[in-house]
Protein backbone atom coordinates (compact mmCIF):
# COMPACT_ATOMS: atom_id res chain seq x y z
CA UNK A 1 0.00 0.00 0.00
CA UNK A 2 1.75 3.52 -0.95
CA UNK A 3 0.89 6.30 1.34
CA UNK A 4 1.29 9.61 -0.45
CA UNK A 5 1.53 12.93 1.85
CA UNK A 6 -0.25 15.53 -0.61
CA UNK A 7 0.58 17.92 1.97
CA UNK A 8 4.07 17.43 2.37
CA UNK A 9 4.78 17.21 -1.50
CA UNK A 10 3.25 20.82 -1.81
CA UNK A 11 4.96 22.15 0.82
CA UNK A 12 8.50 20.73 -0.34
CA UNK A 13 7.29 21.90 -3.98
CA UNK A 14 6.74 25.46 -2.59
CA UNK A 15 10.38 25.74 -0.53
CA UNK A 16 12.06 24.60 -3.82
CA UNK A 17 10.35 27.00 -5.73
CA UNK A 18 10.80 29.91 -3.24
CA UNK A 19 14.06 29.51 -3.15
CA UNK A 20 15.61 28.97 -6.69
CA UNK A 21 16.34 31.85 -8.56
CA UNK A 22 14.46 30.53 -11.86
CA UNK A 23 12.25 28.12 -13.07
CA UNK A 24 11.46 24.66 -11.64
CA UNK A 25 10.80 21.78 -13.85
CA UNK A 26 9.61 18.83 -12.27
CA UNK A 27 11.09 15.48 -13.69
CA UNK A 28 7.88 13.93 -14.36
CA UNK A 29 9.34 10.37 -14.53
CA UNK A 30 10.37 10.24 -10.79
CA UNK A 31 6.63 9.67 -9.80
CA UNK A 32 3.93 10.08 -12.66
CA UNK A 33 1.16 9.92 -9.96
CA UNK A 34 -1.18 12.20 -11.10
CA UNK A 35 -2.31 12.63 -7.29
CA UNK A 36 1.24 14.13 -7.49
CA UNK A 37 1.25 16.17 -9.97
CA UNK A 38 -1.50 17.92 -8.99
CA UNK A 39 -0.24 18.27 -5.05
CA UNK A 40 3.21 20.06 -7.37
CA UNK A 41 1.27 21.82 -9.11
CA UNK A 42 -0.33 23.08 -5.62
CA UNK A 43 2.45 23.70 -4.44
CA UNK A 44 3.91 26.30 -7.20
CA UNK A 45 5.23 24.17 -10.13
CA UNK A 46 4.12 25.51 -13.30
CA UNK A 47 7.07 23.74 -15.78
CA UNK A 48 7.24 19.65 -16.32
CA UNK A 49 10.35 18.10 -17.64
CA UNK A 50 8.97 14.98 -19.67
CA UNK A 51 10.60 12.32 -20.93
CA UNK A 52 8.20 10.42 -23.44
CA UNK A 53 4.65 11.04 -25.12
CA UNK A 54 2.89 9.60 -22.00
CA UNK A 55 4.64 11.78 -19.98
CA UNK A 56 3.36 14.96 -22.27
CA UNK A 57 -0.37 13.68 -22.43
CA UNK A 58 -0.68 13.33 -18.97
CA UNK A 59 0.42 16.63 -18.16
CA UNK A 60 -1.13 18.31 -20.67
CA UNK A 61 -4.39 16.65 -20.00
CA UNK A 62 -4.18 17.72 -16.61
CA UNK A 63 -2.61 21.29 -16.78
CA UNK A 64 -3.73 23.21 -19.37
CA UNK A 65 -1.42 25.90 -19.29
CA UNK A 66 1.92 24.07 -17.74
CA UNK A 67 4.82 24.64 -19.95
CA UNK A 68 6.15 21.64 -20.82
CA UNK A 69 9.85 20.22 -21.94
CA UNK A 70 10.35 17.47 -23.89
CA UNK A 71 14.19 16.80 -22.24
CA UNK A 72 15.01 13.31 -23.25
CA UNK A 73 18.12 13.64 -26.34
CA UNK A 74 16.62 11.24 -28.01
CA UNK A 75 13.25 10.64 -29.29
CA UNK A 76 10.76 9.18 -31.41
CA UNK A 77 9.95 11.28 -34.50
CA UNK A 78 6.15 10.80 -33.81
CA UNK A 79 6.67 12.11 -30.63
CA UNK A 80 7.95 15.43 -31.48
CA UNK A 81 5.49 15.91 -34.15
CA UNK A 82 2.74 15.38 -31.58
CA UNK A 83 4.61 16.87 -29.15
CA UNK A 84 4.85 20.03 -31.00
CA UNK A 85 1.38 19.82 -32.86
CA UNK A 86 -1.03 18.91 -30.56
CA UNK A 87 0.18 19.75 -26.88
CA UNK A 88 1.98 22.90 -27.81
CA UNK A 89 5.68 21.74 -26.57
CA UNK A 90 7.58 24.24 -27.63
CA UNK A 91 11.33 23.23 -25.97
CA UNK A 92 13.42 20.47 -26.91
CA UNK A 93 16.99 19.16 -25.92
CA UNK A 94 19.76 17.38 -28.07
CA UNK A 95 23.14 16.40 -27.64
CA UNK A 96 23.68 15.44 -31.62
CA UNK A 97 23.69 16.53 -35.21
CA UNK A 98 21.28 13.83 -36.03
CA UNK A 99 18.86 14.60 -33.13
CA UNK A 100 19.22 18.64 -34.23
CA UNK A 101 17.87 17.48 -37.89
CA UNK A 102 15.27 15.41 -36.41
CA UNK A 103 13.37 17.91 -34.15
CA UNK A 104 14.31 20.20 -37.27
CA UNK A 105 12.49 18.33 -39.70
CA UNK A 106 9.37 17.67 -37.79
CA UNK A 107 9.00 20.37 -36.75
CA UNK A 108 8.92 21.58 -40.08
CA UNK A 109 7.12 18.73 -41.13
CA UNK A 110 3.77 20.03 -38.81
CA UNK A 111 3.32 23.03 -40.48
CA UNK A 112 2.89 24.61 -37.16
CA UNK A 113 4.48 27.86 -36.40
CA UNK A 114 5.67 28.53 -32.87
CA UNK A 115 9.26 29.93 -31.41
CA UNK A 116 11.27 26.66 -31.05
CA UNK A 117 13.47 25.96 -27.95
CA UNK A 118 16.47 24.43 -28.27
CA UNK A 119 18.13 22.92 -25.27
CA UNK A 120 22.02 21.41 -25.85
CA UNK A 121 22.76 18.91 -23.05
CA UNK A 122 26.41 18.70 -21.69
CA UNK A 123 28.36 15.73 -21.18
CA UNK A 124 29.77 15.06 -17.67
CA UNK A 125 32.53 13.76 -16.06
CA UNK A 126 31.60 11.02 -14.26
CA UNK A 127 31.59 12.07 -10.90
CA UNK A 128 30.53 10.47 -7.36
CA UNK A 129 26.29 10.83 -7.37
CA UNK A 130 24.69 7.83 -6.06
CA UNK A 131 23.22 7.29 -9.86
CA UNK A 132 26.29 7.98 -12.00
CA UNK A 133 24.44 9.07 -15.44
CA UNK A 134 27.29 10.92 -16.97
CA UNK A 135 27.98 7.53 -19.66
CA UNK A 136 24.33 7.43 -21.41
CA UNK A 137 23.69 11.08 -22.62
CA UNK A 138 25.77 14.52 -23.30
CA UNK A 139 27.44 15.89 -25.88
CA UNK A 140 31.33 16.29 -25.12
CA UNK A 141 32.31 19.82 -25.11
CA UNK A 142 33.81 20.31 -28.63
CA UNK A 143 30.66 19.20 -29.92
CA UNK A 144 27.95 21.16 -27.81
CA UNK A 145 30.13 24.05 -28.75
CA UNK A 146 29.51 23.37 -32.47
CA UNK A 147 25.78 22.02 -31.67
CA UNK A 148 25.22 25.74 -30.14
CA UNK A 149 26.37 27.47 -33.25
CA UNK A 150 24.70 25.14 -35.30
CA UNK A 151 21.13 25.69 -33.29
CA UNK A 152 21.45 29.49 -32.97
CA UNK A 153 19.88 30.31 -35.74
CA UNK A 154 16.91 27.84 -35.29
CA UNK A 155 16.42 28.85 -32.08
CA UNK A 156 13.63 31.50 -30.22
CA UNK A 157 15.41 30.02 -27.45
CA UNK A 158 18.76 28.39 -26.90
CA UNK A 159 20.06 26.88 -23.48
CA UNK A 160 22.23 24.46 -22.12
CA UNK A 161 22.09 21.61 -19.85
CA UNK A 162 23.24 19.22 -17.90
CA UNK A 163 22.74 16.48 -15.08
CA UNK A 164 25.24 15.79 -12.81
CA UNK A 165 23.51 12.59 -11.41
CA UNK A 166 21.08 11.71 -9.08
CA UNK A 167 21.51 11.59 -5.30
CA UNK A 168 24.14 14.12 -5.84
CA UNK A 169 25.31 14.72 -2.31
CA UNK A 170 28.13 17.01 -3.00
CA UNK A 171 27.51 21.47 -4.24
CA UNK A 172 31.07 21.67 -5.64
CA UNK A 173 29.38 19.01 -8.74
CA UNK A 174 27.39 21.81 -9.56
CA UNK A 175 30.43 24.72 -9.48
CA UNK A 176 32.55 22.11 -11.77
CA UNK A 177 29.28 21.19 -14.11
CA UNK A 178 28.93 25.45 -14.53
CA UNK A 179 32.39 26.13 -14.83
CA UNK A 180 32.33 23.26 -17.85
CA UNK A 181 29.46 24.78 -19.01
CA UNK A 182 31.22 28.38 -19.24
CA UNK A 183 34.12 26.76 -21.69
CA UNK A 184 31.87 25.70 -24.13
CA UNK A 185 29.44 29.00 -24.13
CA UNK A 186 32.53 31.06 -24.52
CA UNK A 187 33.86 28.74 -27.27
CA UNK A 188 30.36 29.21 -29.06
CA UNK A 189 30.26 32.45 -28.96
CA UNK A 190 26.74 32.52 -29.29
CA UNK A 191 24.16 34.37 -27.26
CA UNK A 192 22.54 32.05 -24.47
CA UNK A 193 19.08 32.43 -23.41
CA UNK A 194 18.82 29.38 -20.22
CA UNK A 195 21.13 27.91 -18.16
CA UNK A 196 19.41 24.11 -16.94
CA UNK A 197 21.49 23.08 -13.95
CA UNK A 198 19.25 19.53 -14.07
CA UNK A 199 18.41 17.42 -11.36
CA UNK A 200 20.27 15.26 -9.09
CA UNK A 201 19.19 17.26 -5.65
CA UNK A 202 19.35 14.90 -2.43
CA UNK A 203 17.32 14.04 -0.37
CA UNK A 204 18.17 12.38 3.36
CA UNK A 205 18.21 8.83 3.77
CA UNK A 206 19.23 6.81 6.78
CA UNK A 207 22.74 6.55 5.61
CA UNK A 208 23.26 9.81 4.41
CA UNK A 209 22.43 13.37 5.69
CA UNK A 210 22.98 15.67 2.71
CA UNK A 211 24.26 19.39 3.02
CA UNK A 212 21.14 21.76 2.92
CA UNK A 213 19.39 22.95 0.04
CA UNK A 214 20.99 26.20 0.52
CA UNK A 215 24.47 24.96 -0.08
CA UNK A 216 23.64 23.58 -3.61
CA UNK A 217 21.66 27.01 -4.42
CA UNK A 218 24.57 29.31 -3.17
CA UNK A 219 27.12 27.30 -5.87
CA UNK A 220 24.42 27.37 -8.62
CA UNK A 221 24.06 31.11 -8.11
CA UNK A 222 27.99 32.02 -8.11
CA UNK A 223 28.24 29.44 -10.43
CA UNK A 224 25.74 31.08 -12.89
CA UNK A 225 27.04 34.82 -11.81
CA UNK A 226 30.86 34.01 -13.46
CA UNK A 227 29.15 32.77 -16.71
CA UNK A 228 28.04 36.41 -17.06
CA UNK A 229 25.44 35.41 -19.34
CA UNK A 230 23.33 38.57 -18.86
CA UNK A 231 19.69 37.87 -19.52
CA UNK A 232 19.76 34.31 -19.00
CA UNK A 233 17.46 32.36 -16.74
CA UNK A 234 18.34 29.53 -14.63
CA UNK A 235 16.08 26.42 -14.96
CA UNK A 236 16.34 23.24 -12.41
CA UNK A 237 14.83 20.07 -13.28
CA UNK A 238 14.78 18.67 -9.67
CA UNK A 239 13.05 15.22 -9.47
CA UNK A 240 13.72 13.03 -6.04
CA UNK A 241 14.17 16.47 -4.07
CA UNK A 242 10.57 17.16 -4.77
CA UNK A 243 8.91 13.44 -4.44
CA UNK A 244 10.82 11.58 -1.97
CA UNK A 245 9.32 12.39 1.29
CA UNK A 246 5.72 12.47 -0.18
CA UNK A 247 4.86 8.75 -0.08
CA UNK A 248 5.76 5.83 2.28
CA UNK A 249 5.27 2.06 1.35
CA UNK A 250 3.36 -0.08 3.86
CA UNK A 251 4.69 -4.23 3.55
CA UNK A 252 3.70 -7.48 5.53
CA UNK A 253 5.97 -9.72 7.17
CA UNK A 254 5.10 -13.00 5.79
CA UNK A 255 8.09 -14.94 7.17
CA UNK A 256 11.22 -14.94 9.32
CA UNK A 257 14.22 -16.49 9.60
CA UNK A 258 16.62 -15.09 12.10
CA UNK A 259 17.47 -11.75 10.33
CA UNK A 260 15.97 -12.08 6.76
CA UNK A 261 12.31 -11.07 6.68
CA UNK A 262 10.35 -12.37 3.97
CA UNK A 263 8.19 -9.76 3.14
CA UNK A 264 5.00 -8.64 0.21
CA UNK A 265 7.26 -5.92 -1.73
CA UNK A 266 10.30 -6.37 -3.48
CA UNK A 267 12.83 -5.02 -6.16
CA UNK A 268 10.46 -5.79 -8.69
CA UNK A 269 7.99 -3.53 -6.90
CA UNK A 270 8.49 -0.19 -5.05
CA UNK A 271 11.83 -1.25 -3.74
CA UNK A 272 13.98 -1.37 -6.78
CA UNK A 273 16.44 1.17 -5.81
CA UNK A 274 17.23 -1.21 -2.09
CA UNK A 275 18.07 -3.98 -4.28
CA UNK A 276 21.19 -3.69 -6.44
CA UNK A 277 21.86 -0.26 -5.70
CA UNK A 278 21.38 -0.89 -1.86
CA UNK A 279 19.24 2.20 -0.97
CA UNK A 280 18.63 2.12 2.46
CA UNK A 281 15.64 3.68 3.78
CA UNK A 282 13.75 4.74 6.97
CA UNK A 283 11.74 2.24 8.40
CA UNK A 284 9.00 1.42 10.90
CA UNK A 285 6.91 -1.32 12.56
CA UNK A 286 3.49 -0.76 12.35
CA UNK A 287 1.60 -3.64 15.09
CA UNK A 288 -1.59 -2.42 15.19
CA UNK A 289 -3.17 -1.70 18.52
CA UNK A 290 0.48 -2.52 20.06
CA UNK A 291 3.46 -0.97 21.02
CA UNK A 292 6.75 -2.34 19.09
CA UNK A 293 9.06 -3.54 21.63
CA UNK A 294 12.72 -4.61 21.62
CA UNK A 295 15.46 -2.40 20.83
CA UNK A 296 16.38 -1.75 17.23
CA UNK A 297 18.45 -4.92 14.89
CA UNK A 298 19.07 -5.11 11.48
CA UNK A 299 17.45 -7.23 9.29
CA UNK A 300 17.85 -7.51 5.20
CA UNK A 301 14.62 -8.17 2.98
CA UNK A 302 13.59 -11.02 0.34
CA UNK A 303 11.10 -9.66 -2.07
CA UNK A 304 7.99 -12.01 -2.90
CA UNK A 305 9.03 -13.03 -6.38
CA UNK A 306 10.74 -16.21 -6.73
CA UNK A 307 14.45 -14.45 -8.07
CA UNK A 308 16.80 -14.31 -5.82
CA UNK A 309 18.04 -10.95 -6.78
CA UNK A 310 15.19 -10.22 -5.01
CA UNK A 311 17.02 -9.36 -1.54
CA UNK A 312 17.54 -5.93 0.21
CA UNK A 313 20.60 -6.26 2.20
CA UNK A 314 19.36 -2.52 3.86
CA UNK A 315 20.82 -3.24 6.30
CA UNK A 316 16.89 -1.45 8.06
CA UNK A 317 16.98 -1.24 11.64
CA UNK A 318 13.26 -3.48 13.53
CA UNK A 319 12.28 -4.25 16.79
CA UNK A 320 14.06 -7.28 17.44
CA UNK A 321 10.72 -9.02 17.89
CA UNK A 322 9.42 -8.47 15.07
CA UNK A 323 7.32 -11.25 13.35
CA UNK A 324 5.51 -12.84 10.92
CA UNK A 325 2.19 -10.53 10.49
CA UNK A 326 3.87 -7.35 11.40
CA UNK A 327 3.47 -4.60 9.02
CA UNK A 328 6.48 -2.49 7.80
CA UNK A 329 6.31 1.42 6.59
CA UNK A 330 9.24 2.36 4.49
CA UNK A 331 9.92 5.79 4.36
CA UNK A 332 11.44 8.35 1.30
CA UNK A 333 9.58 6.41 -1.40
CA UNK A 334 8.16 8.93 -3.13
CA UNK A 335 10.84 9.25 -5.45
CA UNK A 336 11.81 6.00 -7.59
CA UNK A 337 9.61 3.76 -5.96
CA UNK A 338 6.07 3.33 -7.46
CA UNK A 339 6.57 3.98 -10.78
CA UNK A 340 9.01 1.18 -10.88
CA UNK A 341 6.52 -1.65 -10.21
CA UNK A 342 6.17 -4.63 -12.75
CA UNK A 343 3.77 -7.22 -12.49
CA UNK A 344 6.53 -9.80 -12.32
CA UNK A 345 5.21 -13.23 -10.97
CA UNK A 346 2.08 -11.50 -9.95
CA UNK A 347 2.66 -8.99 -7.38
CA UNK A 348 1.21 -6.35 -8.83
CA UNK A 349 -1.60 -5.00 -6.97
CA UNK A 350 -0.74 -1.96 -4.38
CA UNK A 351 -3.42 0.37 -3.11
CA UNK A 352 -2.44 4.24 -3.02
CA UNK A 353 -4.15 6.13 0.06
CA UNK A 354 -3.25 10.13 0.85
CA UNK A 355 -2.30 10.31 3.82
CA UNK A 356 -1.55 13.47 6.31
CA UNK A 357 1.82 12.76 8.53
CA UNK A 358 4.76 13.73 8.05
CA UNK A 359 8.00 12.27 6.01
CA UNK A 360 9.59 10.09 7.78
CA UNK A 361 12.95 11.98 7.47
CA UNK A 362 13.18 15.25 7.07
CA UNK A 363 15.66 17.06 4.21
CA UNK A 364 17.67 19.74 5.69
CA UNK A 365 16.61 22.81 4.21
CA UNK A 366 12.83 21.42 3.16
CA UNK A 367 9.82 23.37 5.51
CA UNK A 368 7.32 20.96 6.15
CA UNK A 369 6.99 22.05 9.69
CA UNK A 370 3.71 23.60 8.48
CA UNK A 371 2.40 19.87 7.33
CA UNK A 372 -0.61 18.92 9.67
CA UNK A 373 0.41 15.81 11.61
CA UNK A 374 -1.97 12.97 11.95
CA UNK A 375 -3.54 11.92 14.93
C1 LIG B 1 15.85 11.74 -14.08
C2 LIG B 1 16.13 13.10 -14.58
C3 LIG B 1 15.93 14.21 -13.74
C4 LIG B 1 15.57 14.09 -12.29
O1 LIG B 1 16.65 13.63 -11.57
P1 LIG B 1 16.62 13.55 -9.95
O2 LIG B 1 17.93 12.96 -9.62
O3 LIG B 1 15.46 12.71 -9.59
O4 LIG B 1 16.47 14.96 -9.47
C5 LIG B 1 16.12 15.47 -14.28
N1 LIG B 1 16.49 15.63 -15.57
C6 LIG B 1 16.70 14.59 -16.40
C7 LIG B 1 17.10 14.85 -17.80
C8 LIG B 1 16.55 13.30 -15.93
O5 LIG B 1 16.77 12.27 -16.74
Amino acid sequence: MHCLRPAVLSATAETFVAAFPGDVLYAVKCNPDPAVLRALHDGGVRHFDCASLNEVRLVRDMFPDAAIHFMHPVKARGAIREAWERHGVRTFVLDSAAELAKIRAEVAATGVPGRLGLVVRLAMPKGDARLDLSGKFGAPAEQAVALLQDARPDAAMLGVSFHVGSQCMDPLAWRIALDLTGGVIRAAGVKIDVVDVGGGFPVAYPDQEPPPLGAFLAEIEAGFDRLGVQGARLWAEPGRALVAGGASVVMQVQARRDDALYVNDGVYGSLSDAGALGFRYPVRLIRPGQDATGALVPFRFYGPTCDSADVMHGPFLLPADIAEGDWIEIGQLGAYGACLRTAFNGFDRARIVEVVDRPMLETPGYDTRSVSIAA
